[in-house]
């Protein structure tokens, strides 16, 4: 049985709009010098706010022969070279700053073949989306060096194994968990400080893989799971997991507490502030989540645990999904024919449909 005992862990994860200003990665470098005071942390990073998309655009635009993919990575290196010379004093910033263009060099030349050949395959989209966690990891790994802080950036490809399902790629736990086990297990990885790209990962075959859009909360649980942390923060832009969408309710509440098969419920049926697989190996291994705020770091949050509070109000919270399809499938020529329902379900399952609902 696996025990980090004396070196135990917590696991802060920062999403896109906590990583995407100098402000707020101002925030997320005072919560993580905090934490550190506890025990050493591992810090999963999204992209920068709106770079994954950018970076999708781009590699459509690019595929569809159409030049204006030059004018998209200029955006993105602008954005991130800027956010660069904002944060780190200046004797500090020459080097990330040509880390910055090397990556920024092999998104344009991945995207040059992608002009040529005219053709994106999932997994040149992996390819190139990956660069949003690269770019934004490396970036806040340089701000906690310039600090003085004892820290080293963690290659999650190299560390989370997937299968090849491009874009939506299912993690091999058993393998996974080994290898980040031997990671941090080795005297040579011994820091207070571990930064991690975010939903990214790789195949057997070593090509680029991502764990489904918002997987970055799911890299922060495969870590704290690989590792027995004391906790998985997820920091975002609320203060919590709410009783609806706070963009759509104006009076939604926080949740202080709420059970790990309660926060699985409603994040699968939409509420999108953490990502449905998140939670599983939390729950497996009684792991608790807590969901913050960067932007108000003194707000409670929710603990999700496994305990279930009290209810007075009945109804926990509310969430909705978008896009989606009722399928109801019936007639006389079912009526007593076995093999039906494992006909439906295969043809849905080969098409790559999910059945959230049946
Ligand atoms: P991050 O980039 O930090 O991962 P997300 O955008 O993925 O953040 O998730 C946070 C957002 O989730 C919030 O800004 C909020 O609008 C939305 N959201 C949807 N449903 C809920 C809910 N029930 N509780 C809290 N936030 C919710
Ligand atoms: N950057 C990825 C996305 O936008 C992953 C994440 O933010 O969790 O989906
Ligand atoms: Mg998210």
């Amino acid at each position: 049985m696996w025990s980090l005992k004396n070196r135990d862990m917590q696991v802060l994860k920062f999403g896109g709009s906590s990583v995407g200003s100098e402000k707020a990665i101002g925030s997320v470098v005072e919560i993580v010098t905090q934490s550190l005071q506890n025990k050493p942390s591992i810090v999963v990073v999204s992209a920068m706010h709106g770079v994954t998309d950018q970076l999708l655009m781009l590699a459509q635009t690019a595929a569809q022969g159409n030049e204006a993919y030059k004018t998209i990575i200029e955006n993105i290196e602008q954005k991130h070279l800027d956010i660069v010379r904002t944060l780190l004093p200046i004797q500090q910033q020459s080097s990330t700053l040509s880390i910055v263009k090397q990556l920024i060099n092999e998104i344009e030349a991945n995207c040059e073949g992608l002009f040529m050949l005219k053709e994106l395959s999932p997994r040149m989209k992996d390819k190139i989306v990956c660069y949003g966690e690269l770019l934004s990891s490396k970036i806040i790994a340089a701000t906690f060096a310039a600090k003085g802080i004892n820290q080293q950036w963690v290659d999650a490809r190299e560390l989370i194994k997937t299968d090849s399902n491009f874009l939506n790629a299912v993690v091999d736990k058993e393998l996974t968990y080994k290898t980040i086990q031997d990671y941090f297990k080795n005297p040579a990885n011994a820091f207070d400080l571990y930064i991690a790209p975010g939903f990214i990962s790789s195949d057997k075959e070593g090509n680029t893989t991502t764990l489904g859009r918002g997987g970055s909360d799911y890299t922060g649980a495969i870590f704290a799971a690989a590792l027995e942390a004391d906790r998985l923060e997820i920091w975002t832009d609320v203060s919590g997991m709410m009783t609806a969408d706070p963009r759509i309710v104006q009076n939604a509440k926080e949740i202080p507490q709420i059970s790990y098969q309660e926060a699985m419920e409603l994040s699968h049926f939409g509420a999108k502030v953490i990502y449905p697989p998140t939670i599983q190996p939390m729950l497996a291994k009684q792991i608790p989540i807590w969901i913050k705020n960067t932007f108000a770091p003194n707000d409670c949050g929710t603990l999700i645990n496994s305990s279930i509070p009290d209810n007075e109000n009945v109804v926990r919270g509310l969430s909705r999904i978008e896009k989606i399809s009722l399928l109801s499938l019936e007639g006389s020529g079912m009526v007593g024919i076995s093999g039906i329902s494992m006909r439906l379900f295969g043809a849905l399952s080969k098409e790559k449909i999910n059945v959230i609902l049946i």
